[in-house]
């Protein structure tokens, strides 16, 4: 029979926010239930080297994930591998429904869910996702030794993801629609300074080229936005890391969010528009979007929802 569970605090994904979440409503006594979500650990667990996580110089990103979700568990967290399938904010308690069958009730939400990769949205990447088109380097890089591939993108993820490739490719072509990078200063000075890797810069791309039978990536078709003169550029494997979208969906018509899909929060704070559900981390950021940030936002929701279960309404904590 499904099994119906509830908790003071449910806190719905397994990032820096959501873990850190759960140390601290653990440490509040208020055993809070953590649901997974299908992606245990987060963004992080699909990348290698972290060096920005304060008291690591080096840390893998699974590594740091693993760390964090057994941190949750000793300070008393319980954490669930689900996926919430639907949740009803309209009822007290709360009430989520998850993939296994398994209701889950509480008093007070922490909404951790994220942020997911971004697509293109061309009909031929879709054909080639799986087939020589990917949004992770670490989990798919491993095909390309020896062969050359594309990465599209400009920001931090398509600077690692470029470099990491490099492990494996004998060549790596950035493609970005500026002439500028936004990925930090000391990530481009490590693209520029590599031998295999060769920018594509005031270019977009317009088709993924491949073959039919096996499915298989050949090339790019390109286009450059000064003069919108075409050029193939012929790889073996294309990778899509143009941002993320927040995962807002569970929440879409029952939260206020902004016109981007990223959830509203009060200012300085983690209070949703719904009282009792707060929300942390990449879910509601569409500036920092840092482990550090998140995992600094996921102990601002686990406050505030204590501070809110204890009645203490305030709008100064
Ligand atoms: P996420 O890490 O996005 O986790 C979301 C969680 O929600 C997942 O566990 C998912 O399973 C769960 N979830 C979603 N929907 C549901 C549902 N319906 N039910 C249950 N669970 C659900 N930041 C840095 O500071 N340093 C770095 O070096 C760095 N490197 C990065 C490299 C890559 C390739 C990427 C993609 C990102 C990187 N970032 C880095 C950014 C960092 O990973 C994110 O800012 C951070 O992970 C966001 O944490 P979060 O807890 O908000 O959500
Ligand atoms: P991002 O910073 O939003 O960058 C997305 C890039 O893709 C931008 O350069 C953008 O171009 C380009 N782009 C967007 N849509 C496009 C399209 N349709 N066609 C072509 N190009 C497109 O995303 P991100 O790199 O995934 O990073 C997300 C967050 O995670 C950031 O806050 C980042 O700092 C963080 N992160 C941190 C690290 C780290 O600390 N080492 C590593 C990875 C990620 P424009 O520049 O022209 O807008």
């Amino acid at each position: 029979m499904a099994e119906t569970r509830h908790s003071k605090v449910l806190i719905i994904g397994s990032g820096p926010a959501g873990y850190t979440a759960a140390v601290y409503s653990a440490r509040a006594m208020l055993k809070p239930i953590l649901v997974q979500g299908l992606q245990p650990g987060g963004q992080l667990t699909i990348t290698t080297e972290v060096e920005n996580w304060p008291g690591d110089t080096h840390v893998q990103g699974p590594d740091l994930m693993v760390r964090m979700e057994e941190h949750a568990r000793a300070m008393g967290a319980e954490i669930v591998t689900d996926y919430i399938t639907s949740l009803d904010l309209s009822v007290r308690p709360f009430v989520a429904h998850a993939d296994s069958g398994t209701t889950f009730t509480a008093d007070a939400v922490i909404l951790a869910t994220g942020a997911q990769a971004r697509w293109l949205g061309l009909p031929s990447e879709e054909k080639f996702k799986g087939f020589g088109v990917s949004a992770c380097a670490t989990c798919d890089g491993f095909f390309y030794r020896g062969k050359e591939v594309v990465v599209i993108g400009g920001g931090n993820t398509a600077v690692e993801e470029a470099l990491f490739l490099t492990n494996f490719a004998s060549k790596v072509t950035l493609i970005h629609r500026r002439d500028t990078l936004r990925a930090e200063k000391i990530l481009q000075d490590r693209l520029f300074a590599h031998p295999k890797v060769e920018m594509a810069w005031h270019s977009v791309v317009e088709e993924v080229l491949g073959t039919e039978g096996p499915l298989g990536v050949t090339g790019v078709r390109v286009k450059d936005m000064r003069d919108g003169s075409e050029r193939v550029i012929p790889c073996d494997g294309f990778f899509v890391a143009i941002g993320h979208t927040p995962a807002s969906e569970l929440v879409k018509d029952q939260l206020e969010l902004h016109s981007d899909g990223y959830g509203k929060v009060e200012a300085g704070g983690t209070r949703t528009s719904v009282p009792g559900v707060f929300a942390a981390g990449d879910l509601t950021d569409h500036v920092y979007r840092q482990a550090i940030t998140s995992a600094g936002m996921g102990c601002m929701a686990a406050l505030d929802a204590e501070r809110w279960l204890a009645g203490i309404d305030s709008a100064h904590f």
